[in-house]
């Protein structure tokens, strides 16, 4: 049966998710840990969502992963914020187990930082393509070089050697600005 200190535990949990939902959607956390992590740690992630104090061994069995891997991938997770652990010794077997919960407060955190980081960077490119740099690329879209490298190569593509076109950015630039705005509208 469930102590009444569990369930007021629960409705809180449930209540702090339900508000984090406003900002914090399922594509924003999906998205920020695929990029950050990888693919492979979202089965984790859905699994743990509504869940709390699991197992590695349990996670690595629902979701049908390594348990080395599963390891790994909460690992990264933690360091990222997503999830949290605590530690508590095996009565019967006399060994450590860790527990891991999803972590809505740190995955808030991760989503947001990712997001500040992600604008930084599409505003140093923005930067870069603004400058006025003539820029080359390849027929077979195997590289995009400036013009210092393509000179290096004589405007021939490194990869297949074919003959290098100049390319106007003001496609880049406008797509590099519509991510930015992406970005800044999602906080
Ligand atoms: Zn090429």
């Amino acid at each position: 049966m469930l102590g009444s200190g569990v369930l007021s535990h629960l409705f809180l949990y449930s209540y702090k998710l339900g508000t984090l939902k406003m900002r914090l959607t399922n594509q924003n956390i999906q998205d920020a840990v695929i990029e950050a992590i990888g693919k492979e740690a979202l089965p984790i992630v859905e699994y743990l969502k509504n869940r709390r104090n699991i197992s590695d061994f349990k996670i690595a069995e629902k979701t049908n992963m390594r348990i080395q891997r599963v390891r790994n991938l909460l690992y990264q997770l933690y360091d990222n914020g997503v999830v949290s652990y605590i530690k508590r010794k095996d009565s019967v077997k006399g060994w450590y187990i860790s527990y891991f919960s999803f972590n809505p407060k740190g995955t808030k955190d991760f989503v947001e930082r990712l997001r500040k980081q992600n604008i930084k960077k599409y505003m140093e490119r923005l930067e870069v393509e603004e400058k006025g740099d003539l820029f080359f690329i390849c027929p077979n879209f195997c590289v995009r070089l400036n013009l210092d490298n393509s000179a290096e190569f004589d405007f021939h593509c490194p990869e297949c050697g074919n003959l290098l076109k100049q390319q106007d950015n003001k496609k880049t630039i406008n797509y590099i600005k519509e991510k930015i705005r992406e970005l800044e509208v999602a906080g």
